[in-house]
This record gives structure tokens, sequence and C-alpha cells, in this order.
């Protein structure tokens, strides 16, 4: 069956047009916007929503999970009214009190957030439509994907098939942050609770945004199709042979670097130079040739590869680059490129003009680098610069200056004024490690290496301008050289085969979760943390899923006998698997997966039918995000995305930075009542998922968490059982006690664990338990099959 729907524009035109009544001759008719599309679902309530057509869903959330939020000062200063004090519920001139505020600043990193995927989505997409056309089809999964676009089927009600049916979901999405943006302004939106409806909204429009940039380049540039088996590839400084020139390459925008990469296949260059990437780039680079492109690491890394000298051009793209790479880049003598307009760096724009001479320019030294737009010219201009550069350069590398005097002679002159300790964001023992360096001892350096996020700040703040970046480097070139791990890359998206497979036992509860690693590297205490959770979760058989530069880190640490948990998990998304599904724009495919649950497994309508999709996610899905080192305006726009499908988010020990929590109540009885969709009765199904969005200030509590939330009000008994080992288990083994509110997790006998069973039937006893009703739950009242009087 077809049907038409508004889309693109159709003109008819024709010599002679004769009926009975009349004829007419030469006319043209443009007839609006219409197009074919087949009849493939019926169409939902909610297509292309606006901003405030899934209100009423939002508000069933935030009442259940309330906003706590935490500012960072009392102040509002976003309009010449101000500055306004907000403390002690004093309003600002326009009458904004401070929870209005402090929302309206998360809506605006959210807006930055959506923004930055939409643009980077319409990049890709004007690009890769210039070069294969808008004919060319997505196909990301060929016979195993029959639901390519599950967040674009949600949310708009279509089914895109071609990069130019991309086009028209792209228009939407940025019709929608203007508005969204325009809420912000001084005299608009004053409740708290409409402006987090907001900061959902750009969230769904932030995984829209990011499933169209990520099938768009998936279906043009060959990435692995949704392949469990993903090539295993580099990863880490010590992969290097830095006897070859060496290209940088930073950011998240992979069209510069496929210039590079497809000069050196056309040149035969293979194997006479590397390119390797840091952050999302680096991942989209392997995907698009996993024989070339090698990873060094995570986002945190930029300055700490650039001080090991290694590089000798570096491309910088977009999101998440260094902004002070030229001056970085002049203190080691290498060339940089910057290819987006977003991110122009102060360089004099060449794209115009011949590759040779802008080669010449970069290497006689009369620019320090360029700003080219188009991607072949990147490619030719950054190979040629960097063959000629490197021979000059080889003394350079792999530290600028390599005496152990050097370290000591730095190291003396630390006044131990502890200024850059002050700065640091994870309160390094800066000074202490000088003060050993200074008398030659470089191993309390050494030690900082591995918690020391790369951000710069110490060596901004410290009065003699020590290089304290190149100081731990130097301490731990050991470490540097012996990094050398194996790492799976992105997939892409699941297998309608394999949801299919475990569809089920994710809804009953069996398999105990799905938990996903996302976000940043800036992490409190270190990579270590991340890869010993997911470790944990593995071997409980619970599916882990990474992306970003989350999925790198947990590459970087091998166990004893020198695997890493890429090397020792399947690919898969099943039980006690790790699946990478790849960068940023990626983890769309984290919340296609639990859309496609519902869909596929559930058979619930997907077609712009958000509410009941969010509302089945929410009850019987247990999926928890978890952002350890969440940094950018982009983690909060993905983080919630997954909030408004019902997904809750943990994140690390910098999480208050986020400056509100989504917080349940598991006192408050009330919050917790659903309905039976059987019988429309309201009934208690305790705090699951306990909250939205929580900081935890520890890895196991942070684990303990992890297990507690993926609880769900579908669970069956045999399900429940099974997340409640894991819960009381880790509970235990972390506190030693079993967990206070276990009563509000177990309704019926057959819940408890049988391998404790005497133990909690007596915990129970003690605590009054009762037992309670195990509904079909839903919180939407139009879900109730029998009406409710
Ligand atoms: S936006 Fe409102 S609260 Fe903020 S400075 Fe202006 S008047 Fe004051
Ligand atoms: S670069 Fe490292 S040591 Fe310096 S402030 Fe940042 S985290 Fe701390
Ligand atoms: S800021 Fe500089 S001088 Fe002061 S303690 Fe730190 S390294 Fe030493």
């Amino acid at each position: 069956m077809v049907k038409l729907v508004e889309k693109g524009p159709l003109k008819l035109s024709a010599k002679l047009l004769e009926t009975s009544g009349f004829s007419l001759k030469d006319f043209e008719i443009a007839i609006g916007k219409l197009a074919i599309e087949e009849e493939w679902e019926p169409l939902g309530p909610t297509p292309f929503p606006s901003i405030a057509s899934l209100r009423d869903w939002d508000h069933i959330l935030l009442k259940r999970y309330k906003p706590l939020y935490m500012p960072f000062c009392d102040l509002c200063c976003l309009c010449t009214f101000g500055k306004c004090d907000l403390s002690r519920d004093k309003r600002g001139a326009c009458g904004l009190n401070m929870a209005g505020q402090q929302s309206r600043i998360v809506l605006i990193a959210c807006c930055i957030g959506a923004a930055t995927h939409t643009a980077h989505a319409r990049d890709l997409v004007e690009k890769l439509i210039e070069r294969y056309g808008r004919d060319h089809p997505i196909n990301i999964g060929g016979e195993y994907i029959y639901v390519e676009a599950p967040i674009t089927r949600l949310v708009c009600g279509i089914k895109p098939k071609t990069l130019g049916d991309l086009e028209d979901v792209l228009d939407y999405c940025e019709k929608q942050i203007a508005q969204l943006l325009s809420a912000t302004h001084t005299g608009q939106e004053g409740d708290n609770i409409d402006f987090e409806s907001k900061v959902f909204h750009a969230g769904m429009i932030d995984h829209v945004a990011l499933e169209i940039a990520d099938i768009a380049q998936i279906s043009a540039l060959n990435f692995p199709k949704a392949d469990p088996e993903a090539p295993l590839i580099d990863l880490g400084i010590g992969n290097i042979d830095i006897s070859k020139p060496v290209i940088m390459c930073v950011g998240h925008n992979v069209i510069p670097t496929t210039g590079i990469i497809d000069y050196i296949l056309d040149n035969n260059l293979d194997g006479k130079i590397e390119v390797v990437g840091l952050c999302c780039t680096a991942w989209d680079t392997s995907r698009y040739s996993p024989k070339i492109g090698k990873i060094v690491g995570p986002i945190s890394w930029q300055l700490r590869f650039i001080r090991t000298g290694i590089p000798d051009v570096i491309i910088v793209d977009e999101q998440c680059v260094r902004t002070n790479l030229i001056e970085e880049a002049r203190k080691i003598n290498a060339i940089l490129i910057a290819t987006s307009d977003k991110n122009c760096q102060g360089l004099p724009d060449l794209t115009k003009e011949d590759a040779n001479d802008v080669v010449n320019k970069l290497l006689n030294g009369g620019i320090p680098g360029a700003l080219i737009f188009d991607r072949e010219k990147v490619g030719e201009v950054a190979v040629k610069t960097a063959m000629a550069l490197a021979p000059k350069r080889f003394n350079l590398k792999i530290f600028p200056i390599k005496e152990k005097e050097w370290i000591v002679s730095q190291a003396k002159k630390c006044k131990q004024c502890r200024e850059c300790e002050r700065a640091c964001p994870n309160n390094l023992q800066i000074a202490f490690a000088m003060k050993f360096a200074s008398n030659g001892d470089f191993s309390k350096l050494s030690n900082l290496y591995d918690y020391c996020v790369g951000c710069g700040r110490c060596e901004s703040a410290c009065p003699e301008d020590l290089p304290i970046i190149t100081l731990m480097n130097k301490a731990s070139e050991e470490t540097i050289r012996e990094e050398k791990f194996k790492c799976r890359t992105g997939r892409g998206a699941i297998r309608d085969t394999e949801i299919r497979k475990v569809g089920r036992d994710i809804v009953l509860g069996t398999i105990p979760g799905v938990i996903a690693f996302v976000g940043c590297a800036n992490y409190a205490n270190g990579g270590r943390e991340v890869v010993e959770m997911v470790e944990e979760f593995l071997k409980r058989r619970y599916i882990v899923v990474a992306s970003g530069c989350s999925a790198m880190t947990i590459g970087m640490y091998k166990n004893s006998e020198g695997k890493t948990l890429y090397e020792e998990y399947p690919g898969d998304f099943d039980a006690g698997c790790l699946v990478n599904v790849g960068s940023c724009i990626s983890n769309s495919h984290i919340s296609g997966a639990a859309i496609k649950i519902a869909n596929i497994f559930a058979k619930r309508n997907l077609r712009a039918n958000y509410k009941e999709i969010a509302d089945y996610i929410l009850n019987r899905i247990g999926a928890v995000g978890v952002a350890w080192g969440a940094m950018s305006q982009k983690a909060a726009s993905i983080a919630s995305g997954f909030w408004r499908l019902g997904v809750p988010v943990i994140v690390g020990p910098h999480g208050s930075k986020y400056r509100r929590m989504l917080l349940g109540r598991k006192e408050n009885k009330e919050d917790w009542m659903v309905y039976d969709a059987r019988t429309g009765e309201k009934v208690y199904v305790g705090p699951v998922p306990e909250h939205l969005f929580y900081a935890a200030e520890t890895k196991e509590e942070a684990m303990v968490m992890i297990a507690k939330l993926c609880m769900r009000a579908n669970d069956t008994p045999q399900g429940r059982a099974i997340k409640l080992t894991h819960y009381v288990n880790l509970y235990r083994k972390f506190y030693g006690v079993l967990p206070e509110d276990l009563p509000m997790f177990v309704r019926v006998e057959a819940d408890i664990p049988i391998t404790m069973k005497d133990e909690i039937v007596s915990f129970l006893k003690e605590k009054g338990w009762e037992e309670k009703v195990i509904p079909d739950p839903t919180l939407l009242k139009e879900k109730v099959v029998k009406k409710i009087g």
C-alpha cells in the first residue's frame, strides 16, 4: 500500500492538456510538497513533535524523578537587567528564581549539545550527498537490519531510505533547536519543570541527529555494518612507528581524514605513513580503514600525545579539539591544518590555492598552519607535508628533550607553591612529585600519569611556567612506549536478529541488564575504574555496550594474559558480551536497541509513537547508561535523550558539575504507583528504576547503583531474583550487609534469590515486608485495556 505524504516539491508541466470542458497549453503546476511513501505502520500520535507535544509524558517522569539543583553560584548574569542575586528564594528582575535559572542553564547546555550533533550530521549528509548523490541508499546492516532508523521512525514517523531523505529530518531537528533556544531568552519560559521538559526535548532531538549522522556515514563510507566481529585494531601510542611520518587527527568529523586515507591508497603510500587519531575521529577513521587508522587514545590524550613530539602534521576537525592546539603544534615544530568552518583556529583559508603551493608555504615556515575545507586537498597537503617534514623532525620524537638532567633541572625550579594542585580537577599531588623529581626520583611524577586528564590547568597556573605535562610524560616514557593495546572498532547498529534473540530475556529480566559505558575521559581517578566496572558486569553476564572515549578506555588495560577486554569477550549484543558501537554519534544505536526491543520483540508500533515506547522502556527494559568521565555539553544532551526514553544515567565523581540530578524518592509510595494495564488499578511497584540521573562518588557506589537501576516493574519473579542476586551480592561485597531497601524490591516470595533465601526471608520478616501485586505496568492511562471509571 502506498500513500501521499508531505515531502519534496512536485512540479507538473505539459505542452497540452485537453478535457471535455477545456484545454490548456504550455502550463506548469507546482503542488507544494508531495511525495509517495509506502504505508509501513499506522501513524502514531506524535509525528515530528513540537517542543510541547510530549510535555505530558515529561511531566509524568519529572513528577517521579524530581530535579535536585546544585548551583555553582547564586547569580544570574545572562542579561543586562542583571546580574541578579537569586539566593535564598529571591527572584531576578525578570521574575526568574534559582530553580528556573538552573534548569535554563541545563537547557542551554543541552541545546549546544544537540546543535553540535545536528550541525555535524548536516555537514556529513551534505558532503556525502555531494560525493554519492541524494539517492544513495541507507544500508547499515543489509539483511540483518530491517529497522534501520528506529529513533527517526519513532520521533518523526518516517522511514528514510536515501541520503536525501535524511535532509528532511535534519530540517526538523534544526527547527526544534531554534525553538528550544528561544525559550531560554529572558521573559520566556519560567517554570523549572517546563524547562526540564524542554531539556528532554533537546535530548530527543540530539538522538535523532546522532542517528542521522551515523547511518549516513555507515551507508556511504562502508563502515562495519552491524558486525559483531568488526576488526580488532591497534590502540595506544606504543603502536605508532615513529620512524614514519605521522599525521594526527583530532575531533569527531571523519570527512577530512577520509581524504587522507584515500590519498594514501591512491598513491600507493600504504605502510609508508602513520595516520593516528584521537577522540571520535579515531573511531571513525578505523571504521573507514581498519588497516590504516590507528587510535592514540581518548580526547584527554591530546596534549600528552603532542608533547611526545611524535606528530608531524596535526589535523583538527570539529568538537572537543583543544582550542590552543596551534600554540602546541608550534612548540614541537609540527604543522596544524584546520578543516571545519566551526573551528578555524585563526588560520589563513588556503582552500582555493594549489596543493603544492600550500605545502611549500607550510614547509617554509611562513605560516604555522592552514585552513582547508576541501577533503581531497586536505589529504594531499597533509600527506605531502608530513612526508617532507618527518625527516627534519625525527630528533624531536619521542620527546623534544630527552635528558634526565633536564627533568631534574626543571623540577628544581618548583617553588612548592601548590598553585598547580589547586587548579588540578583531580587534586593530583604535583608539588610532592616535583620535590622527588628534583632529587632524581621520577616515580611519583610517573604515578600521576594514569590519573591525569591532560587538561593543562596546572601549567596555566604555575608561576614558574613549568611544562608539567611534558615532565610527567618524560617520567612515564617506558609506560608510554608499552601502550600497545587491541580494541574492537565500532560495529554500528545492533542486528534485528540479536534483538529477537535477547529481547525476551531482557524484558523478563533473565538477562539482568544492558549497561552502556559512554562519554568522555576526564575520569576523576583514572580509566582503570571504568575497566573494573565493565569487567565486573561482563562476568555477571550483563550486556555491556560502549562508545566514544569510554570505549577506548576499556581497551587500554590488559589482563594477566596480556589481553584487553575486547580480546577476551565477544562483540555480540548478548549476555556477557562487550559491544563497541563506535563514536559518540553511534550512541544512537544504544537508544535504538532499546527502541527496537519494544518494536521487534514486543511488537509495539514504532511510528511516531514516542510515549508508548518510552513507557515500555521505562517499565520493562533494564538498561542503564554510565558516563564516568562525562564532560561536554554533548554529553548532557546525550544523557537527556536517554532520560526521556526512560533510561537512567549514572555519572562519576565530577557529575555534580551538571548542576542538577533527577532523583526518585523511594520513601514516597505515591511516586511508585503505576496502572495495571489489564485492570486499570493503580499498583505499587517499588522504586524501579529509583533514579533517572544520579552522581556516584565511587566506583563501588556506582556498581551497586547500576545493579539496582536495572530493576524494572515488569520483571518476572525469575528475572527479579537474578537482578536481586547481583544487587545484594554487590551491596554486601562493598558494604558488608544486606541493603536496607531490599524489602521494596521483593514483591513475592519467588523474587527472593534462592541461594540467599533463608537469610532474606528472616530479614524481610524483621522489616514487616508485605507481598505485592506484579502488574502489567504502564504510566499511561490510555494504555489501560479496561476503562477506568
Ligand atoms: S535573565 Fe533574569 S535573572 Fe538573569 S540577569 Fe536577566 S533579569 Fe536577572
Ligand atoms: S593536566 Fe593533569 S595534572 Fe595538570 S591539572 Fe590537568 S589533570 Fe591535573
Ligand atoms: S605551580 Fe609550579 S611552582 Fe608551584 S608547586 Fe606547582 S609546579 Fe611547583
